[in-house]
């Protein structure tokens, strides 16, 4: 058995290891096999051991791993250019993890009431149950007490209003920006908050929301980092809102599992940002860059589409299962960031842990949730053989 004792005890860890992964498939140290819907947290976007990521990365592998910022990084200009013009903003920064990313967007926000002139304009609204990492001031813009407990006191200038509540909100921002100091610089959403629950902003509330902000003045920062790159079945989840922020942040599954962060910005924001102001001694290295842009590259418009159907298949099986099992009291989500509520005295970890008993991997959430993630480009055999365990283990349950 290994030895465990000199790793920090920071995680519940499954009592499971692999050895290595072919496409949707884990393979354990013991030699079974597991189909991962976890993905790794949303992170393996093109399952395990893609060839074109392994091609693209052992190439540059070979070449040059990392430079620093300090010099120019051609394979950065690349990956900039694609990630802005899907986005349709303008500049792009990188640096390592979602935590990262969020807190730089923050930071961006700040920076571009301050460049305005409109000091003091420096609280960030967040909703109620999202999530955004685990920086102390993430922590601040995340308002579950279980992360915080012991690593007060928080940092200042962060707030929250009630999840999906428009009015509660536009009423803030008004009032806000009528006032002879105006202390909102901007509001941070998922479209689709992933630890939260796999739970998807009322329908048109984004676009409320793009309207207000403009009305406030201040700005709309996306969280992309769970439910961005592709992960919605639209490379950015607020595609269909027809919106546009004026900051985003990526991560998770933006280099297929090699790790990345990313905020995208308008200009107006992205000026703001002058030599020296910000900075990530890893963010944009080469190897990161390869994957990111192989990645990119593979989640065409055709890819996307694709992908939808078969979430939508998906979505079907499993309404169909929520019928017969009065287990699941919801099936919610959007793309491939589904959500199973469950019903009261069935908790998320009991589950995963029933389905992992079965060689289902799911990713436990808050609001008595299980979610599935698999990767986007999971085959309908695939899915069905999920929908099927899923069904064999909530039958067991009675
Ligand atoms: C995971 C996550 C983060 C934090 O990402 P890390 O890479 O763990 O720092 C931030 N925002 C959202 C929406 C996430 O899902």
């Amino acid at each position: 058995m290994t030895d465990y004792s000199a790793v920090m005890g920071n995680y519940g860890r499954a009592d499971l290891a692999f050895s290595h992964g072919e496409g949707s498939w884990l393979i354990s140290t013991a030699g079974e096999r597991y189909l991962d819907f976890a993905s790794g947290i949303a992170v393996n976007t093109l399952g395990h051991s893609h060839p074109d990521l392994v091609a693209a990365l052992t190439e540059q592998a070979q070449k040059l791993w990392h430079v620093s910022n300090l010099y120019q990084i051609p394979e950065q200009a690349r990956v900039a250019k694609m990630m802005a013009e899907r986005s349709g903003l303008d500049k792009v920064f990188f640096c390592n993890s979602g935590a990262e990313a969020t807190e730089a967007a923050v930071k961006m926000a700040r920076r571009t009431m301050h460049s305005e002139g409109q000091i003091g304009r420096h609280t960030i609204l967040c909703s109620e149950g999202a999530f955004h990492g685990r920086t102390l001031a993430m922590l601040a813009a995340t308002d579950r007490p279980i992360f915080r407990e012991g690593f007060g006191p928080m940092p200042e200038g962060f707030d929250h209003f009630p999840f999906g509540n428009m009015n509660v909100l536009r009423d803030r921002l008004l009032k806000d920006a009528a006032s002879e100091h105006p202390e909102i610089a901007a509001v941070m959403v998922e479209s689709v908050q992933g630890e939260g629950g796999a739970k998807p902003l009322p329908d048109g509330f984004l676009k409320e929301l793009r309207d207000v902000t403009n009305e406030a003045g201040c700005l709309l920062i996306a969280d992309e980092v769970q439910i961005g790159v592709g992960r919605s079945g639209h490379l950015f989840s607020f595609e269909p809102s027809g919106i546009t922020p004026d900051i985003i942040a990526m991560a998770k599954g933006l280099a297929g599992g090699f790790p990345i962060g990313a905020v995208i910005a308008t200009e107006q924001v992205a000026n703001t940002m002058t030599p020296g102001s910000h900075g990530s001694t890893f963010g944009g290295n080469p190897l990161a860059m390869a994957a990111a842009a192989k990645v990119l590259e593979i989640l065409d418009d055709k890819f996307l589409a694709d992908m939808r159907e078969r979430s939508a298949l998906l979505y079907d099986l499993l309404h169909d299962l929520s019928d017969r099992h009065d287990a699941i009291t919801e099936v919610r989500g959007a793309g491939f960031l589904t959500g199973l509520v469950l019903k009261d005295g069935i908790t998320p970890v009991a589950m995963t842990e029933a389905l992992r008993q079965h060689h289902l991997l799911v990713v436990p959430a808050a609001a008595n949730t299980v979610r599935l993630l698999p990767p986007l480009n999971v085959n309908v055999a695939e899915i069905r053989h999920a929908v099927a365990v899923l069904d064999q283990v909530l039958g067991a349950l009675g």
